[in-house]
């Protein structure tokens, strides 16, 4: 393959980046969410930043407190670092953030910003550089008298023991990776904090950090050979390679003698295997990669991502030379496979911070998708990208994922940052902690401390004639933000006025102090969601200037004043999903993706999934609310609530979308959320659907009003939605009942596979205990086995006095191997897999007893089975954290190596069984109940319908109508069709297996 700018090996990109000082936002909502970024960040407390570095450094806690720390020279002391992830192995990674954060918001002049304690953003970065360094200048006093310190180290994460302060890294290197987290993945952090905080604002105690820092990376990255470069690199690192490449950039530039030892290191995290591993998948015919082979399936995405970031730098750095160029094509092929196969309408991807299948993407939607932390990698990768090779589909994809996904992770009142954004209709988005005491400090808190500070980094681009995009000097105009840039070799400011989403209008003005004009030549992007053709007019007079590789090229001597006005029309266009094609569809108006407002109610509670991560701890559609359990590893396969299904009145769904702009029409949006939290007033109303005719019960019913998704943040929203032809419910009456009868049950569920976070250690719950086990840390599959003569266990809540099950997955192509299930000595379950024969026995109940709906591929792979728990085990129960607990372990049969156990592993209690009707009303009287059961009911005649209530035993249960499956919970209308009319009842219990018929006799009279 062949870049627009000819031959790889020749790097000659074709447009730079305008510093950040040089672009103004001048739409009012951009630039507050700036500020509140800056507001934030001077609501630290640097000391309690540096705190676990000062430890890690070798001070005491009590020569810490003792008054010789103290920011703000006001005896308020840290006496901690802050909580959450701060708090952990991971602790640090914040400080890093935080810099790269600070670092752009100076670059914009905003570093004399005060807090409360009246000290800048500017002196907090120097008290923090300050603070660093004489960490390393301890860390370096210390190094004579302690053989496990090395020079140049520093580190925030909390300590296992003092003693060696560079555990986690000795652990990363061995073959016990327990209780690291991802210490790799924080250095990239803070090395890249203070490459950007030296870079942005010239800071040299920033570059000299980073590189006593960059020769501890050499030093202990020199030694690894192969073996075990990539068994380190089996574990997170994020963009290590990137970073360091970076500081090798610096430090050269600089004349920093070493400089070599950093295009080393850097070196040691480009992860080769993985590149070739991924491009394997390029066609031999077409030069593209495949979808379909599935070859970033159950990776983890942001492990994943940032590797390609240090690879494309890795191109960039070598300029294509010494088998550089290369690396440009494994990142052309990567970004090509994620954007076109695993990602959602937003720009974003994921679920549950892990890759699907190629194009499985329907089956995957629920309260865990599309990680913030991605969205901003991929849009790292993407200006990279466009920067070197000028190809519009980059800046087409920057621009929807930042309008989408990084513009949608902001709630515009607060400022805070989500971690997941739902792409489950009836979800919610949360956002972080604005008290920074009270902050978890997720990855994403920090990204999105991050993503606020350099909004408009990816608005302009130029280059000064000298590139293959042509001769003439260029100014690129990519996004339609209002905004100006200054270009400085040219003395020339252009100024941008948009109008929109809410209009179709942008205008430019040139800024120039030169009398006779400048000539060069404005590129303005034509976008991929025009509908029609643009309208251009320069200084008022309409302009014909063709179209030309997706952008407006327009060369002239530019005056000053001159104006151009730019018309791109826009319309409604529905996007599917490659999984569910032709039935799920979610909208764009232009740029922004809509989405349905369903309003704020009390249900909107949260819960936790993997480390302090706080997610919708349900959803609610039309009223139904069905409770999110799954934990780490076991959020997807959500069943479908039967009011996600949009009838489209008979209209096949293929004419209704055809159609769109007639049933999704713009309405006045001033009453809609946005209209009343915003003054935007961009709104859609569904029209021509059963939602129109739906009966909501005694509160008004409302149309469904889309409005644009990124400004959707304090209520429930759906983006995606089935949409139907014909009425088909039975399946979502299923489907919802299922679900709840297993939120019903559901008392536990544990992330095999993931690692401490889930998984425990001694004090934290489960609290696994594992000896000879495999997965441990491989990201890459959420499973666990036991080696041969090894096992694992954890401790499960139980309910006493019930009867308990355990629910675990396995997977079918470990048919032949074995398990054995136990409660101490306690035999639960023992045998040989043979996936046919367990699921062909009872498919229906093994499979949806775990509450799972399998999408149409995985069910081939993975199976769930419930096995009961002997009540000899569940009587053992202990206390723990106040729940009831047992210890459940897992290993082969005779000491073999055992089959893997999926995540997630869940104990529940037992379905009722209690068949029956409690009540049943014909047009609002009780039915008589005659000595044999049935039942009889009188109606008035000539009635077209009789309404039934009916109120089963088992809310659960099933009630069917003459065979048809009805919605038990909502009045049921029943066409009067003969005189007496007899209907046929079959109820089932909640186990939807014990069943009772009755009949039902109406006289109309
Ligand atoms: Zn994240």
């Amino acid at each position: 393959m062949e870049n627009k700018n000819g031959a790889k090996n020749i790097y000659k990109p074709a447009f730079k980046d305008f510093a950040l000082k040089d672009v103004k936002l001048l739409d009012e909502y951009y630039a507050s969410l700036t500020q509140k970024d800056v507001d934030f960040l001077n609501t630290f407390n640097p000391d309690k930043l540096l705190y676990n570095f000062r430890l890690t450094a070798g001070w005491t806690k009590e020569e810490i407190q003792d008054g010789r720390f103290d920011y703000a020279k006001n005896g308020n002391i840290a006496t901690s670092s802050y909580s959450g992830w701060e708090n952990t192995r991971i602790g640090g990674h914040t400080l890093g953030h935080y810099l790269t954060a600070a670092a752009q918001a100076i670059a914009q002049g905003l570093g004399g910003c005060k807090g409360d304690d009246g000290i800048t953003l500017d002196k907090r970065v120097d008290y923090l550089l300050e603070g660093i360094l004489d960490c390393q200048k301890k860390n370096d006093e210390l190094c004579a008298k302690n053989q496990n310190r090395h020079r140049g180290f520093i580190f925030g994460a909390t300590m296992a023991d003092p003693q060696q302060p560079e555990l986690q890294f000795d652990k990363v290197e061995s073959t016990n990776a327990s209780d690291t987290w991802v210490p790799w993945y924080t250095i990239h952090k803070l090395m890249n904090g203070f490459v950007e905080t030296y870079k942005l604002t010239g800071k040299k105690a920033a570059l000299e950090i980073a590189e006593n820092l960059g020769e501890w990376i050499y030093t202990r990255t020199a030694r690894w050979d192969d073996n075990l470069k990539y068994r380190v690199l089996g574990i997170e690192y994020g963009g290590m390679n990137d970073c360091v490449y970076e500081l090798y950039k610096c430090a050269a530039a600089t004349g920093y003698v070493q400089s070599e030892h950093f295009l080393q290191a850097a070196h040691k995290f480009d992860e080769e295997r993985l590149y070739e591993k991924i491009n394997s998948g390029v066609s031999k015919e077409t030069g593209t990669i495949k979808a379909g082979i599935d070859l970033l399936n159950n990776r983890h995405a942001n492990t994943t991502i940032p590797k390609y970031i240090g690879a494309l730098n890795r191109y960039i750095t070598l300029q294509g030379k010494d088998g550089s160029d290369k690396y440009l094509e494994y990142v052309e092929n990567f970004w090509d496979l994620v954007v076109n196969h695993h990602t959602y309408i937003t720009g974003g991807n994921s679920e549950c911070e892990h890759f699907g299948r190629d194009d499985i993407l329907d089956a995957e939607r629920s309260n865990c998708n599309c990680e913030t932390c991605n969205t901003h990698n991929m849009l790292k990768i993407t200006r990279e990208l466009f920067k070197i090779t000028g190809n519009k589909k980059y800046a087409d994809y920057y621009e929807n994922t930042f309008m989408n996904a990084i513009m949608a992770s902001v709630n515009g009142e607060t400022g805070m940052t989500t971690y997941f954004q739902p792409m489950a209709s009836g979800c919610f988005k949360n956002f972080c902690n604005p008290d920074v005491n009270k902050n978890y400090f997720w990855c994403c808190t920090g990204t999105g401390l991050e993503n606020f500070t350099k909004l408009g980094d990816s608005f302009y681009f130029y280059n000064n004639g000298d590139t293959p995009a042509g001769s003439e000097a260029t100014l690129v105009a990519n996004q339609f933000v209002s905004s100006s840039v200054y270009w400085e070799e040219k003395g020339v400011t252009l100024v941008q006025k948009s109008g929109i989403p809410q209009t179709d209008k942008t205008s430019f003005t040139i800024k120039s102090g030169k009398a006779d004009g400048t000539s060069f030549t404005l590129m303005i992007r034509v976008p991929d969601w025009i509908a029609g053709k643009p309208v251009l007019k320069i200084n008022g007079t309409d302009d014909n200037t063709a179209i030309t590789d997706g952008y407006l090229k327009i060369t002239r001597n530019w005056k000053n004043n001159d104006t151009i006005e730019l018309t791109l029309p826009m319309n409604i266009v529905p996007y599917t999903l490659a999984d569910n094609k032709g039935t799920v569809f979610a909208f764009k108006y232009g740029p922004v993706v809509l989405a349905a407002e369903l309003g704020k109610d009390k249900a909107m509670t949260l819960r936790q999934v993997g480390v302090q991560c706080d997610v919708a701890a349900n959803k609610i559609i039309f009223g139904k609310l069905m409770n999110l359990n799954g934990n780490y590893g076991g959020t997807s396969g959500l069943p479908v609530l039967e009011g996600e299904t949009i009838c489209t009145n008979g209209v096949p769904v293929e004419k209704f979308m055809n159609d769109i702009n007639e049933h999704l029409v713009r309405v006045d949006g001033s009453n809609s959320a946005n209209g009343t939290s915003n003054g935007d007033n961009l709104a859609f109303e569904l029209r021509d659907t059963d939602w129109e005719t739906r009966d909501d019960g005694d509160t008004p019913h409302k149309p469904l009003i889309f409005s644009p998704y990124y400004k959707l943040n304090d209520q429930r929203y759906g983006i995606y939605w089935l949409f139907s032809e014909k009425q088909n419910n039975e399946s979502g009456i299923l489907d919802s009942k299922r679900a709840a009868r297993d939120t019903r049950v559901y008392l536990d569920g544990i992330g095999v596979g993931y690692g401490a976070q889930t998984e425990g250690n001694a004090k934290t719950y489960p609290c696994m205990e594992e000896k000879r086990t495999g997965s441990v840390g491989d990201p890459n599959a959420l499973t666990r086995y036991a080696k041969k003569g090894g096992s694992f266990s954890y401790l499960f809540q139980v309910e006493p006095g019930k009867k308990n099950y355990l629910v675990c997955g396995f997977l079918m192509e470990d048919d032949g191997k074995t398990i054995c299930i136990k409660c101490g000595k306690v035999i639960i379950a023992e045998f040989i897999l043979d996936s046919a024969a367990q699921i062909s026995k009872s498919a229906e109940a093994v499979i949806k007893a775990a509450g799972e709906k399998q999408s149409s591929t995985s069910s081939s792979e993975k199976y769930f089975m419930r096995f009961e728990l002997p009540q000899k085990a569940v009587k053992t129960a202990k206390k723990f954290d106040g729940k009831n607990v047992i210890r459940i372990s897992f290993s082969g049969k005779n000491d073999d190596e055992s089959a893997r156990i999926v995540s997630p592993a869940k104990t529940c209690t037992e379905y009722s069984h209690n068949a029956g009707i409690e009540s049943l009303n014909i047009n609002g009287t009780k039915a008589e109940v005659l000595p044999n059961g049935n039942l009889k009911a009188t109606a008035p005649k000539n009635a077209a319908f009789i309404k039934l209530n009916v109120k089963l035993n088992d809310g659960n249960g099933l009630l069917y109508i003459n065979d048809k499956l009805v919605d038990d919970s909502k009045e049921i209308s029943i066409p009067v069709t003969t005189n007496p009319l007899l209907l046929g009842l079959k109820i089932y219990a909640e186990d939807h297996e014990t069943a009772v018929e009755k009949s039902l006799l109406i006289n109309m009279q």
